[in-house]
Formats: C-alpha cells, structure tokens, sequence
C-alpha cells in the first residue's frame, strides 16, 4: 500500500513571486498564511536539507504566552490561541496539549524576574502565577523541594495555558497546508547568493539554478545573518548554542511542562 504524500513534489521553476529561505515553522507558515490570507500562491519555500531540520525539529515544543513584555505577550497569546484552530483547519493531529508550563526558580534573581513576568502576563490578561515551593510540589510530587540538593527549588512560575506541540508535526503540518495552496517546497536546495539589483532583491541563486523573485523572506534560523550578508546586509545576529536534553521515551512522571 503506497503511502499519500503531504505535499506535492514539483519541479524548481525559473520565477515566483515569493521565495521563503527555510523550510523551518517561520518559512513554512509565512508561505502558508500568505497563500491563504493574501492568495499569493505562486510561492517557493527553500531548504537546504529537509524541513524541520533546523530549530523547528530539535526543540522542546513549549508553547506559551508568559513573555516579558507586553507587546510579547499580546502577540504569544494570540499564537497560543491558534493551534486548535490550525489543527483543525490543517488536518493534521499537531499533538497540541494545553497541560500549563511551570518554570521552577533557583535563585532570587530568577523569582524577581518571574515576579515582573507574572505581573506582565496577568496585565494583558494572561494566566500566570507566581507559586512557592510547596505549591510547585503538589502540582508535581515528583518534585524534590529539599534545601540539601545543588540547585533547591526556590520557588515556580505556573502558566496554565501553556503546553506542548509536536515540533515536526507543525512543519509537516503547514507543508502540507501550504502544499494545498499550491506552494513549491523545494528540500535538498541551498541558496548560495540573494540577486540584488538597484537596491532590490530579483531573486535566488541555489545549488540547482537561479530564481526570480521580488520578494525574499529570509527564515533560515541561526543562519540568518549569513543569508542577509549574501544580500549585502550586516544584521547584529549571532548565534548561541543551547542544550536539551533527550531521553529515551519513559513512562511521564510531569504533568505540568
Ligand atoms: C534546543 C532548542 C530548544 C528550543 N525550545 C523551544 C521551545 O520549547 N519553544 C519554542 O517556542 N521555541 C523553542 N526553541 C526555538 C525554536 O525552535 C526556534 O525559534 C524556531 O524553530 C525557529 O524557526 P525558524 O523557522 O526561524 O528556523 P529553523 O527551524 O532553524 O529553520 C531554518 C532553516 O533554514 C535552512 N537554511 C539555512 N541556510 C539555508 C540556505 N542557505 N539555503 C536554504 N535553506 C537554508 C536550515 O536548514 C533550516 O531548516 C528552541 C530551540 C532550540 C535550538
């Protein structure tokens, strides 16, 4: 039995008129949501490997809406609030599970920082909660909120609307969205030079031709900077490692993330 494919294979054509570099969840939406909100379908997304592969396949799939700043926490909000709606409208079981995020706190500069975060949140309306320690562990018993241990729990950030989302299902989601709409995914493709003429962009060299374009999204993540230098532009963007860490799959002992 063949197996039906989320989106379609097509060939790399000479022109369109938007090319995304990055197949990772910024590229793979804006061609999406500019597909479906604005009908401009004649659309290429461009990968250098296989979508996902970049940030938007290797995170710990939090999603929530207690940032720092209001205009963060606006904007997160709204985010929050659309994964049911895309998962309906995608056809696709993005795994989303409101289970509420709890950020436990191991310093009193950390508590300060979540007590400015919580009063920001509840500003605009968002569910955040300060708790202490004895709190945290009966929303988590297998917590360990003892003083004898190399980082104590001082106390815990608790965001109920907060959750998880399957991380490579939402790009295998809104590839196949934006599939539907007819935009090209092209994997395996690395732009090697952004064609700018009097100040414009016009298009994209790849490994595998040269395109036209008027517009150009750069989504490549922490490549970002480099795509924007081939276009003779210097962002400040560097970018910093940062560790997870994988488990093999184990009986969940944290209801809460
Ligand atoms: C360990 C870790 C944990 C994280 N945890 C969370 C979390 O819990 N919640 C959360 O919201 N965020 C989290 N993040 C951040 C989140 O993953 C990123 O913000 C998001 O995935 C960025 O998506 P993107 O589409 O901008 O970039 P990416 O997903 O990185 O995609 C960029 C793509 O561009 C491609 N590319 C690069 N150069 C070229 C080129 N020359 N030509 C063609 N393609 C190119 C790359 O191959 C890549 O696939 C985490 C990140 C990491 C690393």
């Amino acid at each position: 039995m063949g197996s039906k494919r989320l989106w379609k294979k097509t060939g790399l054509k000479k022109s369109y008129d938007a090319v995304m570099i990055g197949g990772g969840i910024h590229g793979l939406a804006a061609a999406y949501f500019l597909a479906r909100d604005h009908g401009i379908t004649n659309v290429a997304v461009i990968e250098r490997r296989y979508i996902g592969f970049g940030g938007s396949g290797r995170n710990t799939a939090i999603v929530r809406a207690n940032q720092r700043t209001q205009g963060n926490v606006r904007l997160y909000d709204e985010g929050l609030k659309l994964w049911a709606t895309l998962i309906r409208e995608l056809d696709f079981n993005m795994m989303f599970y409101n289970c509420g995020n709890l950020n436990t706190l191991h310093s009193e500069a950390a508590m300060g920082a979540a007590r400015l975060a919580v009063c920001t949140a509840q500003l605009s309306g968002v569910r955040s909660e300060l708790l202490d320690r004895k709190q945290c562990k009966e929303l988590i018993p297998a917590l360990n909120i003892e003083d004898n241990i190399t980082y104590p729990i001082l106390g815990g950030m608790y965001h109920p609307p907060g959750g998880i989302v399957r991380h490579d299902a939402v790009a295998w989601a809104l590839a196949k969205g934006a599939s539907r709409y007819g935009v090209h995914i092209h994997q395996n493709t690395e732009v090697t030079n952004i064609n700018v003429e009097k100040g414009k962009v016009t298009g994209i060299i790849t490994n595998k031709g040269t395109l036209k374009s008027p517009r150009v999204l750069i989504c490549a993540g922490g490549y970002g900077a480099l795509l924007a230098q081939m276009a003779g532009i210097k962002l400040p963007i560097h970018p910093l490692t940062i560790q997870a860490m994988v488990t093999q799959p184990l009986k969940p002992i944290l209801n809460h993330v």
